[in-house]
């Protein structure tokens, strides 16, 4: 069975001040769910508030995740991070959201780096894949994503990637309000994802991995795409600054295995 997994992804939002507050309206609920186990609730905030929000999550179940690293592990790269500056805060390392690939142009090639980097480091990534506007009116959906998870991929073993957790998130629906349906990221994520998982490491791992669904995801969607059987969760942007919103969106984690 794979426990559903719900990540806050907090993009460039907050400062000190409403970073603390967002955590502290949320932690008795979160904590409450997190705390039997069956769901797994992640927050990802900026790099200058992963301390803050580690302190106040310390000893509640609720997770950390990073929202970047490098793939180097020290040295002169002014401005980046190094995976082992985070083991201190975060638990996981989002890795290769479309953001990242777009506006600062992260290859395939460097997603896949810096998945090693990150496991090295006792890091858990979540790998995002997913494709254009244009890609999916082509009706090329299936072999864009299968060629993001081979890339990704590259020399990792079938223990290393049973570790890992994906995101499938078309950018089509990132913080446009236009979510996929819940039978389409289904097909996408059963077909494309597993199936290129199958391909590479057998059927078993490839139903051992989590895959979250991202993009518009909302308290009122979420219950769509978490009954679908190969979604173990969300990823979540614009929703999860939102107390309330997200702890509706995590609630609904608990419908998946119940
Ligand atoms: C995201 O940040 O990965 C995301 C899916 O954003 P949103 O939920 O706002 O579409």
């Amino acid at each position: 069975m794979r426990t559903p997994i719900l990540a806050g992804n907090w993009k460039m939002n907050t400062n000190l001040a409403s970073a603390t507050e967002l955590v502290n309206a949320m932690k008795n609920d979160l904590s409450q769910l997190a705390a039997n186990g069956n769901v797994h609730v992640v927050l990802c905030p900026p790099f200058p508030y992963l301390a803050r929000v580690n302190e106040l999550t310390r000893g509640t179940g609720i997770q950390v995740g990073a929202q970047n690293m490098y793939y180097e592990l020290k040295g002169a790269f002014t401005g980046e991070v190094a995976p082992a500056m985070l083991v201190d805060f975060a638990e996981y390392v989002i890795i290769g959201h479309s953001e990242r690939r777009q506006i600062f142009h992260e290859s395939d090639e460097v997603v896949n780096k810096k998945i090693h980097a990150a496991l090295a480091n006792d890091l858990k990534p979540i790998v995002c894949c997913g494709e254009a506007l244009e890609t999916y009116e082509n009706g090329e959906t299936d072999v864009w994503v299968r060629g993001q998870i081979h890339a990704a991929m590259q020399g990792l073993s079938a223990d290393q990637v049973r570790g890992l957790v994906i995101a499938y998130e078309p950018i089509w629906a990132i913080g446009t309000g236009k979510a996929a349906t819940g039978a389409g990221a289904n097909a996408v994520i059963g077909i494309s994802i597993r199936g290129a998982l199958a391909d590479l490491y057998g059927e078993d791992v490839a139903q051992s991995v989590r895959v979250q669904y991202g993009g518009s995801v909302t308290a009122k969607n979420i219950d769509e795409f978490i009954v679908q059987p190969d979604i173990d969760g969300a990823l979540v942007g614009g929703a999860s600054l939102k107390a309330d919103e997200f702890i509706a969106i995590c609630r609904a984690g608990l419908k998946k295995n119940s």
